[in-house]
């Protein structure tokens, strides 16, 4: 076997730490949800398996701190569309899944964010049932949930918001948001966060405006959420798009539109453990 560094895995093992650990049988590929990137959001049962797995086939968005956790034998397989390197398609990766598992490799198969919140984590999992592959899926705290609270923003709360919707930029064929009901999105939710959002953004204002949403509504883009470079650019669905342009950021980013984004003027608690103020202790200044 090649040489490879110890990993934590590995010594945790050793040490008999308790790591949550549910039985994880040999050829089951298990989902595991790994949180938007900040390591300590993923869950002690997703820990669990990670550190018992063979194989772990993980995604461009995964932190690669999460690598260091698995055995020290364990193969690594980058499922990733991004960075450059030739894309698996779905289909190779679904396959490349089954082969591991089929091998009776206990696999990991980590995701961004959570498996099921547009991850195409479902597509993967219908594809191992129907092969007859035995699986377990452990959620993950997704970046819509993620990002805003280490932005300081409370997605529902009682004085501003009864319902929330998570929706995609991007719809099915990957460049238009056109089959999605923009209109029922802006009459039906209080607060709209958005992922994969940023390329359509001018478009989905301009949407959302056209429904009946104000021009000054508060909007924040989250980009590398929970990450120590997170930045969140604050604006208003009026002038978003051109603060985005202007930023020319390309990293991943969520976006939160409606008037929870206020509470970030008090409750920037990331700032304040860098020593800022609070902007404002009344942030819905009523
Ligand atoms: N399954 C993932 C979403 C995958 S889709 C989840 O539950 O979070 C990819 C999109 O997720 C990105 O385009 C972006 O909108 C969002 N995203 C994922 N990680 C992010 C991060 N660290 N910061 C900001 N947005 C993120």
């Amino acid at each position: 076997m090649e040489d490879r560094p110890e990993r934590f895995g590995d010594r945790a093992e050793a040490a008999g730490l308790p790591v949550a650990r549910a039985e994880f049988p040999a050829g089951m590929v298990w989902l595991i949800g790994a949180g938007p990137g900040d390591p300590g959001l993923m869950t002690i049962q997703g820990y669990g398996a990670l550190l018992q797995a063979d194989a772990v086939v993980y995604d461009a968005l995964v932190n690669p701190e999460f690598l260091k956790w698995c055995r020290k034998d364990a193969e690594l397989v980058y499922a990733g569309k991004r960075g450059g390197r030739p894309s698996p398609t779905q289909d190779d990766i679904s396959k490349r899944l089954i082969s591991l598992a089929r091998q009776g490799r206990r696999v990991a198969r980590l995701k961004g964010g959570d498996p099921f919140v547009f991850g195409r984590g479902g597509e993967e999992a219908l594809a191992l049932v129907r092969a007859g592959v035995p699986i377990r899926v452990t959620p993950g705290v997704t970046a819509g949930v993620g990002g805003p609270a280490y932005a300081g923003i409370p997605i529902t709360h009682r004085d501003t918001n009864q319902t929330v919707t998570f929706v995609t930029g991007h719809d099915q064929s990957g460049d238009s948001p056109g089959t999605i009901d923009w209109d029922g999105v802006a009459r039906g939710s209080h607060t709209i966060i958005m992922y994969m959002a940023v390329k359509h953004l001018a478009k989905i204002a301009a949407s959302l405006m056209g429904s009946g949403r104000r021009p000054d509504e508060p909007v924040a883009a989250i980009f590398n959420a929970t990450l120590p470079d997170q930045l969140v650019i604050e604006s208003t669905l009026e002038g978003i798009a051109a603060e985005l342009e202007e930023h020319g950021q390309a990293a991943p980013a969520v976006i939160c539109v409606g008037r929870n984004v206020q509470f970030r003027k008090a409750i920037d608690w990331m700032a304040q453990l860098k020593g800022g103020q609070a902007r404002s202790l009344n942030p819905l200044g009523q």
